[in-house]
């Protein structure tokens, strides 16, 4: 049996979407293009619940975090980054490529950033212009209180800038209620769309900030793709193929509906937790804040995350992850975002169980 997780890779397309992508070419100038495009704009802004602008670029996630650097900020700026895992780290370091002066603020791998950290933090580096935040932190499991932590950014007057590549389209996130100014994401993960397209949800304070910003910019130029999209068209050739499995995946999500399609996450994370649990293996992530699109747990004592990874495949079909960075072989990760629903998860976790219960049981000449 193949089982379908697979981070952090894509995560598996709907037969909708992939029907979508069988759609014959057409003019991206054309009418019929501007209709698709438009539609498409408009289901992702319900999708991000907001009511400002959605932008579309062929690229991936990481892609993200450049556009976002060179968009809003200049040389120099002082921003925060707040880190607890390896996706914070590796925002932190594309604001220290760009010369950005990065302080940071840093929660140990398995917790979320508190709200009140930030506030201290804030409140030590009042300067600070924009805070970096991860929604759902893919590498251990966590998802952070984006709705508080931007509360506290709001009171400071800084840009919230929100990596919710794992996130978004899995977990509840309100992009205006908020007050979230830039919401990135990727289309591979729970918008269950093939690699390529990274999407930005970008408020009315972050688009002021663009006419303050001090970077050169071209593809990834935000007020360029606004005049385009709002003739229906995007600076450069769209990827078209992306684009139609985007719009088929966002009307899937928006006919289940938001709140729904959250708590089947929702349902899903209990779920897996549950059956780690039972499998006696040990959650990695704070409960609190534990992700409902992604479980991450230790291998059983002694045993390297790599070998157990490689009986769940083997003997079982399914695709799970390690960890990343210091925890690479020390960490399993089942994703659970997008196409995803109880029956594959039910098999996933009593694959995890019965790999728990082989590496537990006496070897045969013990
Ligand atoms: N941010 C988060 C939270 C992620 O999970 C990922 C990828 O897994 C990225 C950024 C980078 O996205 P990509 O690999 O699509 O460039």
């Amino acid at each position: 049996m193949e089982c379908n997780f697979r981070l952090p890779g894509p995560t598996p397309l709907p037969p909708r979407v992939l029907a979508a992508m069988q759609r014959p070419m057409m003019p991206h100038r054309g009418p019929a293009f501007k209709e698709l495009f438009r539609d498409t704009l408009r289901l992702a802004r319900l999708a991000h619940r907001t009511d400002h602008d959605v932008l579309i670029w062929p690229a991936s996630g990481s892609a993200g975090w450049e556009a976002a650097i060179v968009n809003l900020l200049a040389p120099g700026d002082p921003v925060l980054a707040t880190v607890c895992g390896d996706f914070g780290e590796r925002f932190a370091r594309v604001g220290e490529m760009f010369g950005l002066d990065v302080r940071r603020l840093d929660a140990p791998w398995g917790r979320a950033i508190a709200p009140e950290d930030l506030h201290g933090a804030l409140a030590a580096n009042p300067e600070v212009k924009a805070v970096f935040l991860t929604h759902n932190e893919t590498s251990t499991g966590v998802t952070n209180p984006i709705r508080d932590l931007a509360a506290v950014v709001r009171e400071h007057g800084a840009l919230a800038i929100v990596d919710a590549v794992s996130g978004v389209g899995a977990l509840p996130l309100e992009t205006d209620a908020w007050g979230l100014d830039l919401v990135l994401s990727g289309s591979q993960k729970a918008w269950m769309c093939p690699p390529g397209l990274m999407i930005a949800a970008i408020g009315p304070r972050a688009w002021a900030a663009t006419e303050r910003s001090g970077y050169p910019r071209f593809f990834w130029d935000f007020r360029a793709a606004r005049a385009s999209a709002g003739e229906g068209m995007t600076p450069t050739t769209p990827p078209l193929t992306l684009i139609y499995a985007f719009h088929a995946a966002l009307e899937m999500i928006l006919e289940e509906g938001v709140e729904r399609v959250w708590a089947r996450h929702r349902r899903l994370g209990e779920l897996t937790r549950a059956g780690v649990v039972m499998a006696g293996l040990r959650l990695f992530a704070d409960p609190v804040y534990a992700s409902d699109a992604v479980t991450a747990f230790l291998p059983p004592p002694g045993v390297a995350a790599r070998v157990f990874l490689a009986r769940l495949r083997d003997e079982h079909g399914v695709e799970a992850q390690g960890g990343q960075g210091h925890m690479a072989n020390a960490m399993v990760r089942v994703g659970h975002m997008g196409w995803a629903h109880e029956p594959e998860l039910r098999a996933a976790v009593d694959a995890v169980a019965a790999v728990a219960a082989e590496f537990a049981a006496p070897a045969p000449d013990a």
